[in-house]
């Protein structure tokens, strides 16, 4: 497509032909145009232009997915500039944040107003926007996504409008619950929080044979229960998890489970393994090394049989790969996209090293955990089909429906999301 560039936009701060990249290098583009709006004006102004010069828009927050969502070569809006929590309705418990805000920024102003999200997952660099559109979590099969906490959106749609989406149109809200930026721009969200919280972190080493002796009690008891599992020594070091005294990691868990306790700022302990601090303060991992990831999800009562599946994958296929295989649970939801729709979830995390070919890996994991009737993180890594995510997702020709009206030109659709969801 050519684009003249002269066709700029005056009154948005504006580079053009700017290369972007994302965080795991493994996806990349030239927009004709990159645009910080700092106003909801500017966004409908951005959008209209769109429209006009039959531009397709895409939005970024973090860049943190590891999918070709964000790829355009006609208009890439970034919304760093439109961030802060706006406020809290402290009967409903529930808390409006601009589209644009990292995650980052939202424990510490509703901690002092109250109140926290439910959980969080391993970073809390991503925009609140990126992490609802694709279904991003934590761990506990009692929490939720941060889809799953939406309950209002604000969004300018395909027709340069601004709309309203709140519980009185459950349906358009379930769409746009996990929408991966193709309903419109999020320029407001509400979410359900709760009580503010104090956690407690207990790290464990367990074999893998305790690892499943425990396995149900350790789910259900815990309110974040999770686990890396390691294959080699050199895969604990890769994440640099400390090994107990004179033992092997080889075919034992890194286990993190953290609960709620009842204590104040006083009682804060910063020890590696046994921290107590505010929630938002605990969630967020520290060190990350480069990673190209693929997350799977299979239902919680095949978990087990997974995550061995994998394990054996490894040890006959690949023993080449030191990755740890993660493993989280997420409680079931409504959202039509959502890989959480109406069923509680074991989550299987595996990652290849960038630059080299892990390819043949990744695929030999789609195969073994598609028998498990799994659905796929939409900003990992996977190998979904528009057939294929038909067939798992019972309600995607509503999503479709919902989608077609508010863009029926579909100038939110790349290459990528296109394929899937045109
Ligand atoms: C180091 C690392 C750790 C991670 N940890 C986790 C984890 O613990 N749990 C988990 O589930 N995932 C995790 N992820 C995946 C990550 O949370 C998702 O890919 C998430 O979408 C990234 O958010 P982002 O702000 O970077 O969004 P981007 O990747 O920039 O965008 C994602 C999608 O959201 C859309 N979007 C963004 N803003 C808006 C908006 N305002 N309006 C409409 N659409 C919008 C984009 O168009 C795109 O389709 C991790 C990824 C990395 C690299």
């Amino acid at each position: 497509m050519t684009i003249d560039t002269a066709h700029t936009l005056p009154t948005v701060d504006c580079d053009t032909h700017k290369p972007w990249s994302n965080w795991g290098g493994n996806q990349t583009a030239t927009p004709a145009f990159t645009v910080r709006p700092t106003t909801d004006d500017e966004v409908v102004d951005i959008v209209r232009f769109a429209i006009r010069e039959g531009l397709q828009i895409r939005v970024v927050g973090a860049g943190h997915s590891f999918t070709p969502l964000v790829q355009t070569g006609g208009i890439l809006v970034d919304l760093s500039g439109l961030s802060g929590v706006t406020g809290v309705n402290a009967e409903a418990k529930r808390a409006r944040v601009r589209g644009g805000t990292p995650i980052s920024e939202i424990g510490g102003d509703l901690w002092d107003l109250g109140f926290a999200l439910s959980n969080q997952g391993d970073i809390d660099k991503q925009s609140i926007s990126g992490a609802i559109s694709t279904g991003t979590h934590g761990s506990g099969i009692d929490l939720g996504s941060f889809s799953a906490s939406l309950r209002w959106v604000r969004l300018v749609n395909g027709h340069g409008e601004i709309v309203e989406i709140g519980e009185d149109q459950i349906d358009e809200l379930r769409a746009a619950q996990v929408a991966l930026g193709t309903l419109g721009i999020f320029l407001e969200v509400e979410l359900q929080v709760v009580d503010r919280y104090y956690l407690q972190e207990r790290i464990t080493y367990p074999t893998w044979s305790q690892t499943v002796s425990t396995w149900d009690e350790d789910i259900d008891g815990n309110r974040h229960y999770s686990f890396l599992w390691c294959q080699q020594d050199a895969s604990a070091a890769l994440y640099e998890l400390p090994t107990p005294e004179g033992e092997s990691m080889v075919n034992r868990s890194y286990t993190k489970r953290y609960n709620a306790v009842d204590v104040d700022d006083t009682d804060a302990d910063h020890t590696e393994g046994s921290r107590r601090d505010r929630s938002y303060r605990i969630y967020p991992g520290g060190f990350m090394i480069p990673f190209h990831e693929l997350e799977y999800y299979v239902p919680r009562e095949h978990g087990r049989a997974a995550v061995e599946a994998v394990q054996d994958l490894i040890r006959d296929v690949h023993p080449d790969q030191e990755y740890p295989i993660e493993v989280r649970w997420v409680k079931g939801d409504e959202g039509l996209l959502s890989p959480f729709y109406h069923r509680d979830t074991t989550v299987v995390s595996v990652s290849g090293a960038p630059g080299t070919n892990y390819w043949p890996y990744l695929r030999d994991v789609d195969a073994v955990l598609s028998q498990f009737d799994a659905r796929a993180h939409w900003g990992k890594i996977h190998f979904m089909t528009r057939e294929r995510i038909a067939r798992i997702y019972p309600e995607f020709e509503k999503f479709v429906d919902i989608r077609r009206r508010f863009d029926p030109n579909g100038i939110f659709l790349n290459d990528h999301t296109r394929a899937l969801l045109a």
